[in-house]
């Protein structure tokens, strides 16, 4: 049987070679490292950590990284054993010793007979006789790998840094103080002319934002990203708040053709909050990308009007950070639509933290194992968080505003509330939502396997 080639023996390029020896397929795994160093990564080991030596939490009930645990856990992920194997002590998180994780992960990929790990850099695009590739270079892919799949997918569709602005659960935001309006009213891409959530400040409360940007503590550049000349694009917003006290008030924070419906007066600034994934449970806050530390994000985002409750899917940011415009660019089975035999995996599909990206790995080598075995792989349902995960950067998230992403339950369908109830309660939301997504993947993994069409 011809082998399949994963490119990248990161969190993601592991699992999915793993996954697809399971299913009794060859697989040659091509890691760069050390003929070529990335300029984070430390060793030559396969899965390495490059900073924190956290999985995060491992609470399955109540966090959706925990229930993505939990779920590969029952997929039987090399990644999730070897994290277990190797746990230190770390309340409800699972922290991992990185060397004796690493450590692990290759020596059970070595010594596995239907994997072959190669050492050296893909320069490029795959040979065409490689019919079947996971590429799985992450957010450090080398430059020559990323040229070439720039030049394939649109250079447009390529991003070199992330530039996060923070993502709200819209549950927790105030309609009391904010309103739904698009500005002027104007249409937007489905017709509605609501497709914004507005906060409006006043002048006291605009300065007293711009001087706590100001103030507020933020995260450096390390040297080897202020080398990458690609961010000048989309300033931070406290460095746009440094540029002069009015810049935000006509830039992100503009307060025109918006009208107030709970206040008869014209706000001084308004701050925007975009939708952000297909379920409508989730909003960006448009232009505020930042460098603020996260503790500070949540300081100040929260002085917002209508934000004081803010519940964060995700903080914001901006880090060197390869990524390709997956909504866009790939089919629901992770392949590239501009060229089949390429399927994406890992952080470079835009999905955010070494749970994550082993977790797409995962499916990326059970499609690909599957369709060279000749059957038809139909990913767990999107109640779970690998569907979740999965539907999200496929198609859920909107592509012209898509930024890396953490699991979260956001990303979930609601749930159904009980009969002759409105709503499900607040505290008993995330329990159910795991509940409901561990019995859907085990009457998933219970379906046989079809031959395809
Ligand atoms: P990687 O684990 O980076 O694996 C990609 C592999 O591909 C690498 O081994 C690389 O050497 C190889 N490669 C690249 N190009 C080629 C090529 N052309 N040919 C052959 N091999 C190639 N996430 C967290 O959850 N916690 C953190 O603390 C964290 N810190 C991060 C710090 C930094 C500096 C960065 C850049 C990212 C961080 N992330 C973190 C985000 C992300 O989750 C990790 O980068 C994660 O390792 C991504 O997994 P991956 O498999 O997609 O990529």
């Amino acid at each position: 049987m011809k082998p399949i080639h994963v490119i990248g023996g990161g969190l993601a390029g592991s699992e999915a070679a793993w996954q697809i020896t399971r299913a009794g397929v060859p697989v040659v795994l091509h890691e760069m490292r050390p003929v070529r160093e990335t300029d984070a990564h430390l060793t030559d080991g396969l899965a390495e950590l490059v900073c924190s030596n956290s999985f995060r939490s491992d609470d399955a009930e109540n966090n959706a990284v925990g229930l993505l645990h939990e779920e590969m856990r029952r997929l039987g992920s090399l990644i999730m054993a070897s994290g277990d194997a190797t746990k230190l002590p770390a309340g409800g998180a699972l922290a991992v010793d990185r060397v004796a994780f690493s450590d692990q992960v290759t020596a059970r990929l070595e010594a596995e007979p239907l994997v072959t790990v190669e050492r050296g850099e893909v320069e490029g695009l795959p040979p065409e006789d490689w019919d079947s590739v996971i590429v799985a270079t992450g957010p450090l892919t080398s430059p020559a790998l990323a040229e070439a799949v720039g030049k394939l997918s649109g250079e447009a569709y390529l991003a070199f840094f992330d530039a996060i602005a923070p993502i709200i659960h819209k549950e927790s935001i105030d309609f009391s103080k904010a309103w739904f309006q698009s500005r002027y009213d104007k249409p937007g891409p489905g017709g509605g002319t609501a497709d914004y959530i507005n906060c409006p400040l006043d002048e006291t409360q605009y300065q007293a934002f711009i001087a706590a940007l100001i103030e507020g503590g933020k995260t450096d550049f390390k040297d080897w990203e202020k080398s990458t000349p690609y961010f000048e694009g989309c300033l931070p917003i406290e460095v746009m708040a440094e540029r002069g006290p009015e810049t935000l008030r006509f830039g992100p924070m503009k307060p025109v053709g918006l009208h107030n419906p709970h206040r008869d007066e014209r706000p001084h600034a308004v701050v925007q909050l975009r939708q952000d994934n297909s379920l409508g449970t989730l909003y960006n806050i448009v232009g505020f990308q930042t460098k603020l530390k996260y503790g500070e994000q949540a300081r100040i985002f929260r002085s917002i009007p209508g934000l004081e409750n803010a519940d964060f899917a995700r903080l914001g940011g901006l880090h060197r950070n390869t990524f390709i415009n997956s909504p866009q660019l790939l089919d629901g089975k992770l392949r590239l639509k501009a060229m089949p035999r390429l399927r994406f995996a890992g952080q470079i599909t835009g999905v955010e933290g070494y749970v994550e990206s082993a977790a797409i790995g995962l499916m990326a080598g059970r499609f690909a194992a599957a369709e060279r075995l000749g059957q038809d792989f139909t990913p767990p349902p999107a109640t779970t968080a690998h569907g979740a995960l999965l539907a999200h950067i496929t198609g859920g998230a909107d592509a012209a505003t898509f930024q890396p992403m953490n699991v979260n339950f956001g990303l979930f369908p609601p749930l159904t509330p009980p009969e002759g109830k409105r709503k499900v309660r607040k505290k008993e939301r995330k329990p159910a939502m795991s509940a409901r997504a561990l019995a859907d993947l085990a009457a998933w993994l219970e379906t046989p396997a079809e031959a395809a069409e």
